[in-house]
Parts: structure tokens; sequence; C-alpha cells
């Protein structure tokens, strides 16, 4: 009976679609999301082996874009589809034109009848992005299949004109091979932008004919740091770098696809490559080397010497001669000032351009405004705009730039404010090599931080302190891969892939039409087109996350647990490993006591996906709780119940919100446990990361009340500080006579000034705390 209904099915399915090969049904529900989809009624398209593709005679571009549906559809279903220029047969014909009249250029139109489709672009670019709309809304499983497109009339147009990538090479490089993947992978997403950090102070990586050494030393280094810059070397040089035959390859592979490519040249700072290879170029004249550890370094071009000036206008001459990018990148980020405020020259030059210091900037700090500015000249004067991140902003910008604000969405909104065009990229939301899940221990090593894919997702760009006429100069967002720690293409994709889609939803699609849940149903989609191609994603939108919500009231946690689609989550609440058989998840679990909850969802595939957190109580876990001061704004999270949620930090990453943030304060908790309780110890949670700035606690005081109001010290304790680099979780334990009280406040003292040994000396420290523990 079963086999005689789907025998059935199937003929009627046969009869209904008229032909006798099988199907799949195009869906327009893509990602970047169009601004307007409005699907039709009547019969679908059907894109077989006998559709053409139809473009105005004569025109390179729209002929260019045919031939890459043809590869498109070719790989999809396996269909070998014929270009032929209009004029000739139209039916059964995907017909391209670039006459939309529509005021963005970016824009298309594209509709679907049951005879054709009609693709009008507002220029060549825009056919380009229906040409994607169409490639992405084909099912990627369809091999020898036909399609079915559902009639359908389609208006976009992207939100943002700068929608970007940036690619670090300077660190660890890439094979042409990969660069070319990696602009693959920028058309796929709508994007035009490719911002390649092609120096720095770990190699110089594009040939300059007239400076020979920049790249036969400049892009060789001795040896690369393990890891986070432990002390300890892999013993392997490393070097390499691309030719100018290469770069002129890559910018044409790019233009094909609309992407413009900007080059980027790190200056002042950030010129470890430069100095090795000129040493005379620097304060002290040397000897340099190409740098085998990460960070920020003192050694920089030296802004005194006329010579470096007419270094780096050589170096832009040629630099503009293989990219004809409007915009060149000039850095000008992480340029410390040590070497100027001694070295003859750069004291000289400041007398000699009566630089001062005030308030806001200091002398050193203009002397770097100069030299940008210098830059800038020679680049406008060749017809040429500059960028450089927000620190241009510092030391009075440089007139005609556009600021890239990374550190933050301050620089942005600052510059935005000063009427210069900015481009979004802050660390918050856009640093790819930035982990994407908490579960560490499964994923590649990298640089630390936390930017998941709902983060990514959740930015915009436009902020409320900005008018409408200020928010014009957000040109437009962007990512960035910085490859400190990401050394193969593997690594490269595991990272971009698939951040990159939420990223383009940001630059494309109005905010009013976003919706996170609806967005990781069209990725599904999007992951299947990965599958084929094989690129190494990553599948965190598979992970069982949990939302923890401290009921201070009751005293007790409400977890619930959620992952992707109706997929069943099993838990067990003893610690042991949740199989197909233990409970499936269907209501918010309310824990009271110390436990381990573990989940698991059993997905098809390779992959597992697991959660686990054990759940500490003590007298003092989720009772009221106040700070004093707040934690600083970037490092707040969920504030200060953090402290005393029954969960610890993680010991591995201060940034994922499982630890809160302090700067240079000591940090003051009380704590009402509801009633008089007995008590004699007290312990409290710190990330120590002396690279970071972030030191453990000086010392700790308790003090005990039974109003809330009149305190009393009980005790108090010193601890030891590291006296080298460490980066490790430690928790802190005090142990006094035994206390009966209803109220509790730990003072936690921050260490007031970095040590001499470290390069921050006398500065202050970053604090950061995790569970109080009192018992
Ligand atoms: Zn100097």
């Amino acid at each position: 009976m079963k086999s005689l209904k789907l025998f059935l099915f199937l003929l009627i399915a046969m009869v209904m679609i008229g032909c006798d090969k099988e199907q799949t049904v195009a869906d327009y529900g893509i990602i970047p999301l169009p601004q307007e989809t409005q699907l039709q009624e009547g019969a679908p398209f059907v894109l077989s082996a006998n559709t053409k593709i139809v473009y105005p005679a004569g025109n390179e571009d729209l002929k260019r874009i045919a031939h890459f549906l043809v590869d498109y559809v070719k790989f999809t279903t396996n269909a070998q589809l014929s270009a032929i220029e209009s004029g000739n047969d139209a039916a059964n014909a995907i017909i391209l034109s670039a006459d939309l009249s529509h005021e963005n250029k970016d824009a298309y139109n594209l509709t679907v009848t049951d005879k054709q489709i009609v693709l009008k672009g507002a220029s060549a670019t825009g056919v380009f992005y229906g040409v994607q709309t169409l490639r992405k809304s084909m099912d990627a499983n369809s091999l020898d299949k036909d399609i079915a497109f559902p009639q359908v009339v389609i208006n976009d147009y992207p939100r943002f004109q700068y929608r970007g990538m940036m690619l670090d090479v300077a660190r660890h490089m890439f094979p042409v091979e990969f660069i070319k993947e990696f602009i693959d992978l920028l058309a796929l997403h709508n994007m035009n932008t490719f911002h390649w950090h092609i120096t720095d102070d770990q190699g110089w990586r594009i040939e300059i004919k007239n400076y020979s050494e920049l790249t036969e030393k400049g892009s060789q280094r001795a040896e690369t740091v393990i890891k986070k810059n432990t002390g300890k070397f892999d013993g392997k040089p490393y070097g390499g770098f691309y030719t100018q035959a290469e770069a002129k390859e890559i910018v044409a592979y790019a233009q094909e696809r609309f992407i413009n490519v900007i080059p980027e040249v790190d200056l002042p700072g950030h010129m470890l490559g430069a100095l090795t290879a000129y040493p005379h170029l620097g304060c002290t004249g040397g000897p340099y080397a190409v740098e085998g550890t990460w960070g920020v370094f003192d050694d920089v071009v030296c802004a005194g010497n006329d010579e470096v000036v007419v270094f780096l206008k050589d170096v832009f001459t040629e630099i503009m001669e293989i990219f004809p990018s409007q915009y060149i990148h000039v850095g000008g980020d992480e340029c410390p000032k040590v070497r100027w405020e001694k070295c003859p020259k750069c004291q000289a030059k400041i007398k000699e351009l009566d630089l001062k210091s005030d308030k806001e900037h200091s002398k050193e700090e203009r002397l770097q405004s100069y030299i940008i500015s210098e830059v800038e000249k020679f680049i406008n004067s060749k017809g040429r705009s500059i960028i450089g991140w927000d620190e241009i902003l510092e030391g009075g910008l440089a007139p005609n730039a556009t600021v890239m604000s990374w550190r933050g969405i301050e620089g942005g909104v600052a510059a935005a404010q000063q009427n210069h065009d900015v481009i979004m990229v802050p660390t918050s939301h856009f640093y790819f090599d930035y982990y994407q899940t908490t579960d560490i221990d499964n994923a590649p090593f990298g640089i630390g931080g936390y930017v998941p894919i709902e983060k990514v997702y959740s930015f915009d760009p436009v902020f409320s302190e900005l008018t409408t006429e200020q928010s014009k100069h957000i040109l437009g967002v962007q990512a960035n891969l910085w490859t400190e720690y990401v050394k193969s293409p593997e690594h490269a994709e595991y990272m971009l892939l698939p951040r990159m889609d939420a990223l383009t939803e940001v630059q494309w699609t109005d905010p009013k039409l976003k919706n996170y849940d609806q967005f990781e149903q069209r990725l599904l989609k999007m992951m299947k087109y990965y599958d084929r191609k094989k690129y190494n994603y990553a599948t965190t939108i598979f992970d069982i996350k949990a939302n923890i919500e401290p009921d201070t009231k009751n005293n007790r946690l409400n977890v619930e647990l959620v992952t992707l689609g109706d997929e069943a989550i099993h838990y067990t609440l003893d610690g042991s490993e949740p199989t197909k058989g233990s409970p499936i998840y269907s209501e918010i679990v309310k824990i009271g006591k110390p436990l381990e909850l573990k989940a698991e969802s059993f997905r098809e595939g390779e992959h597992k996906f697991k959660y686990s957190n054990k759940f500490e109580f003590s007298k003092s876990t989720v009772r009221a709780i106040t700070l004093n001061p707040e934690p600083t704004k970037s490092y707040t999270f969920n504030g200060a119940i953090t402290l005393v949620d029954g969960s610890r930090g993680n010991p591995n990453n201060y940034k994922d919100g499982s630890w809160i943030g302090f700067y240079g304060q000591d940090v003051e908790a009380t704590i009402d446990l509801k009633e008089d309780t007995e008590f004699s110890t007290v312990k409290v949670g710190t990330y120590i990361c002396t690279g970071d700035w972030i030191f453990g606690l000086k010392s700790l005081t308790v003090l005990t009340s039974t109003d809330g109001e009149i305190f009393k010290q009980v005790d108090s304790q010193l601890f030891e500080q590291p006296t080298e680099h460490v980066e490790l979780a430690k928790q802190e334990e005090i142990t006094f006579a035994s206390q009966n009280a209803r109220y509790v406040r730990i003072v936690m003292h921050t260490v007031n000034a970095l040590p001499k040994w470290h390069s921050g000396a006398g500065k202050k420290a970053y604090l950061f705390l995790d569970e109080i523990i009192v018992d």
C-alpha cells in the first residue's frame, strides 16, 4: 500500500512538471536577504540543459557575467548552458541587461516568469549581484537535475556602498590560489572590497622593484614564536612575498568580480620588515630583525629623517602602479613614540615644524600626523585618497582621510562628527581572528576574544549619536582576518565561514528585514554549497547554547537549552555522558544545588554537539550583589551577577563573557545573603594575562554587616604578583574566624601600577573577576 502511494505521488509529480528529469526548486531566501521579494502565482521557469543565457551584443562585462553564470550552473547541475548574444532566440532563456533605472548602481531587478528570467542591473555590477542571487537560490545538491524557479519579482540593492573584508598576509601568507578563493568568497557574499594587509613587522610581502631588499631581507623571519609569545620558538625560517605580476593577476581577478583591492602598507609603526632591509630608515640605525613574535614594537620609521619620506613616496609610486584602487591604506595604527622621544632627528623635526604638546596630543603624536600628511599629500597628488586606522585621529587628522574604526565604535563616531568618512571594523564584532565558540578546546588555537556569529549579525553601524547628515559618512562595514595564528587556507576558511554570511547581511540588507532565526535557516542552505566546495567552515551554529537566568528571589538558576532547528537535546544532571536514551530537554531546568549538567544533540554527520557546565553552589550563589564601581563598558557583559552565577569563568579566555573587567580601580562587591549566615572563607576567581596588562588581586579585604549600612572589617590578605609574563585563571582565598552576618563586602584591591619589568611599567592594570564563593 505504502509503495503504491509513493508510486502515485511520483507519477503525479512527473506529470505536473511535464518532463522526465528530476527537479529541485530554487529558493530566494538567500544570504544576503534581498530588499524586496514578491513571489508570483503560476508555473515555474525550468532551467535545463537547453536554457540559454543571453547578453547584449558587444557588452564585454555582461558577456563575462553570462559566462560566470554558465560556470555556476555547471557546478550546480552539471549542465553546460550556452551564453549567446541578444538578437538570437530568447525562448527558455535568462536575459541579462544593464538598463535598469535606479539611483544605486549596484541595484538589480530579477523577474522570473514561466518563459524566461529577466535580470536587469543598474550597471554591470548590479547584473553581477543579480547573478549571485540566482546562483545562491539554486539548491547546491542539484547534480544532473533541472531547477524550477518559482515566479518572482525581486528588487534589490545594497544598504552600504563599502562592503569589505581584510586579509593579513604579513604574519602568515597564503598561496595565490587561496587569495583567489578568498576573492570568490567575497563575490559570493556581494562584497566589493578586498583590503590586503601586505606589510608588517613579521614580513614585507610585496615586491618593490626599486627596493629589492624589502623582499630579499624584509620578507624573511628567522623563526616564529610558538603560540602566544611564550618565549619558545619553532626554529623554522619563514618567508615569501607576492611578485608584482602576481599582485596584478590578483587585482585583475578581483576586478572581473567587481571587487576593488585596497593595499595596505602599514606605517610609521609595524615597519620592521622595511627596517630590517634598510636600517638607516629607523631612529637608532638598527640592526633590526623581522619579528618572530606578535604585538607592538618600539622600533618604527624615523619621522625626522627626510630619506624616509623619499622612501615612502617611492614605495607608494609602485604600489599605486600595481593597485588602481582609489583608496590606498597607510595604516597609522599602534605606533609607539619612545624612539622619537629620544631621537635627535625626530626632535629636530619637531622643532623645525614648531610642534607643541598640549592637553590633547603630545608633540610626538603631532609628528605622526606630519608623516601621515606627507604621505597623504603625495597620494592625493596622484588623484588617490588615503584610509588609515582610527589612530590617525590622534595628533590632528589628515584632512581628506577616511578612517577605519577598529578600537571600538567611539573612534568612528568621532570621525563622522568631524565629517570624515568612516568604515566600521570594531574588534567587538568584526575581528574574525577571535574565537567564535566558548568551547575553545575543540577549536584551532587563536588569539582569544569571542565574536560568535550572532554578535556579528547583531551589529548596526548607524548610531544614535550621529545626525542624519553625519550618518552619511558611515560608508560601510568590514571584517578583518589577522593571521598570527592562522597558518593554512583551511584554518582561514574556518575563521571566515560562516561569519562572512552574518557580515554580508549587516553590509547589504535593510535592518528592518534582519531576523537571526530566519538567517540561520538560510545559512543551512549556504552550508550545502560549502559542503560541495569542501570548505572547512565552523559548525558553531549547531552548538547547544545555554541561556542561564539567575533567579535571586528563589536562589536558583533557570537554564534554557537551545540548538538550531528542532533537533532533540538529550541531557543528564548527574555528570554522566548523555545517550540517545537520556531525557529530552523540553522545559527550563531549575538548578538550586551543585550539579553537573551535560547535554548533547546527536546530529547526523561527524560533528558532536555537546554542552556541559558544573554548577557550584555556595552561600553567595544567586544572591543579590552590587558592585562599586561598575565594570568597564567593554567588559561588562551580564554585569555583577556573573560573580555569583554558580559558573566559573572560562580558564582559557577572559573575553567570552564569563569574566567581567575593571581598569585601574579597586572593586567593592556587596552581597546580601538574605539572612544571618555563618561563613569563614571567601574565594575570588581572577584571570591574569600580563601581556594584555591584566594582573590579579593585590589584596583582598572582607567586611561584614548585619544591617547593610555599617560594615566592620574582618580580615585582609596580600597576594603574590607575577614576576614574568603569564596567562592563567587563578582563585585567591582568605580564611578567617567564623562570622555570622547577613551582608558581606569584599574589597578587591588591584595592582596600582604595572611593575618595572613590564613594558607598560607605571601604567594602570586591568583586573578581571569571576566567581565569588562565600562559605
Ligand atoms: Zn627618529
